[in-house]
């Protein structure tokens, strides 16, 4: 074994090889030595553990595998097979394929053209986002956690805030509102119960001190059973008697009936407008389908003033989000939603998915790997719709847990999810274009958990 160690090239010998040298011009001489420190580094411990030795080309090939893997994106892209569109973890919606013209040089972001002075940030979309919601006024910040942070604190600083005990939300990613309102150093008072708050609860809780009342959407779960909530209209009206904004923290940004993709009907922002809503703010990378980003819509009076706050400054959002979203406001205002990625995949029908299915599952076959096409549930995800799900299509695999954590390791990760201890791949969440990737990338997974996947019957 000793022989072996001492056997082993030294660093500054191993990048004089004709290839090592080459990749250490491409990478870098510090990359390129790190890589052999680490490559020799797991070579010694398999000598350890009591491996054989390597050639000096598999040295090589080690140390140029090290290269790529520090070469590869730091964020990879995966096929996201589980069947919720707006996965969190996975970026909530995804961005069309082709990047703006305006990204890939300079624009116009702070610049009047015609004039040829400096311009205001968000001068060019304002209009553009307040017409989308028929709104009058709006405002584009970072995410909608720093829509709320901006509101509470431009506009409730040191006063009470009315929030209903049922709203109390916590959203995935640490966003509690009890804590987003704290660090807007405003206070929470609690109205109602958890089930049932009135308006009189309400009404009885404002005083001198109050500067808001907020409803926030219920995101993630629902309250079902005894339950009631005053409605938007008696809240806006009560607020409005009292001089105060009603805010509405909406969430999703649903701006189109959910019925026409047959699911359960959600408040548009249009209808917290059309409800009294003085601010309305929602993301816009969940149903608006953009980028990341928080947008806040409404009346004139209570919107200007955000952004020209102090904090505005540290919330805007950058270049590349302003840009997508503009875009993606375009297509819902022309009702061009197939080049919206979230609703090209809502569009997708049953029908289609099914054909897919059975397309990659013969690919598979003809491979040796069996595929069994079945019905699917999807889901919106990302804190929308949380107890509905959708129709939609893909196949089953046997291989369990052993297949599906093989399946993240492949050169594009497939993540994916069990049902029944079957692998299940959901294909509304896979881009059509990624069907030739799923297939090389189940293929080459279940040759590596080999023998875990053989030609036994697929499931149901
Ligand atoms: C998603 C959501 C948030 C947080 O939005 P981010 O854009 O992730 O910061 C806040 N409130 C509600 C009601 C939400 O649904």
């Amino acid at each position: 074994m000793s022989e072996n160690f001492r056997r082993l090239p030294a660093v500054h010998r191993l990048l004089e090889s004709p290839r090592l040298h080459a990749a250490a011009q491409r990478y870098g001489r510090s990359a390129a030595t790190e890589a052999c420190r680490k490559a020799l580094e797991s070579i010694r411990n398999r000598l350890r553990l009591g491996g054989g030795s390597l050639s000096d080309a598999e040295i090589e090939d080690a140390v140029l595998a090290e290269l790529r893997s520090l070469e590869a994106d730091a964020y990879r892209p995966v096929v996201n097979a589980t069947g919720v569109m707006l996965h969190t973890n996975l970026g909530r919606s995804p961005l069309p394929a082709q990047q703006a013209e305006s990204l890939s040089g300079y624009l116009a972001l702070e610049f009047d053209v015609e004039r040829g002075c400096r311009g205001q940030r968000l001068a060019p979309l304002k209009e553009r986002v307040a017409h989308l919601f028929g709104a009058e006024a709006a405002v584009m910040v970072n995410n909608n956690a720093s829509s709320l942070l901006l509101i509470l604190r431009a506009l409730t600083h040191r006063k009470e805030v009315l929030v209903s005990r049922s709203q109390l939300i916590e959203i995935g990613g640490s966003f509690r509102l009890p804590a987003v309102m704290e660090a807007a150093g405003c206070t929470l008072v609690e109205v109602g119960c958890t089930n049932r708050t009135h308006l009189k609860d309400y009404a009885e809780a404002i005083n001198d001190e109050t500067a808001a009342i907020l409803v926030a959407h219920q995101s993630n779960f629902r309250i079902v059973g005894f339950t009631t909530n005053p409605s938007m209209d008696d809240l806006a009206a009560l607020a409005h008697e009292r001089e105060l904004p009603f805010i509405v923290d909406q969430g999703s940004g649903c701006l189109h009936d959910l019925t026409r993709w047959g699911l359960p009907y959600e408040m548009t922002v249009g209808d917290c407008l059309t409800a009294g809503a003085d601010l309305v703010c929602f993301s816009g990378d969940k149903l608006l389908g953009g980028p990341q980003a928080g947008i806040i819509v409404g009346r004139r009076r209570w919107v200007e003033p955000l952004g020209r706050h102090a904090l505005y400054r540290a919330l805007r959002p950058d270049k590349t989000a302003l840009v997508q979203m503009d875009r993606t406001l375009r297509a819902h205002q022309a009702d061009r939603l197939h080049e919206i990625p979230l609703y090209s995949m809502l569009e997708m029908t049953v029908d289609a998915l099914r054909r897919r299915a059975r397309r990659v599952a013969r690919r598979l076959k003809d491979n040796g790997v069996l595929a069994t096409p079945r019905p699917t549930r999807a889901a919106l995800g990302g804190g929308t719709t949380p107890d509905e799900t959708l129709a939609s299509y893909g196949f089953a695999l046997d291989g369990g847990q052993n297949l599906l954590d093989e399946l993240r390791r492949g050169e594009t990760p497939i993540v994916a999810r069990i049902e029944d201890d079957m692998v299940v791949v959901d294909l509304r969440t896979v881009m059509p274009k990624q069907d030739q990737v799923l297939v090389a990338e189940l293929l080459s997974a279940c040759q590596r958990t080999a023998g875990g996947q053989s030609l036994k019957t697929g499931g149901k």
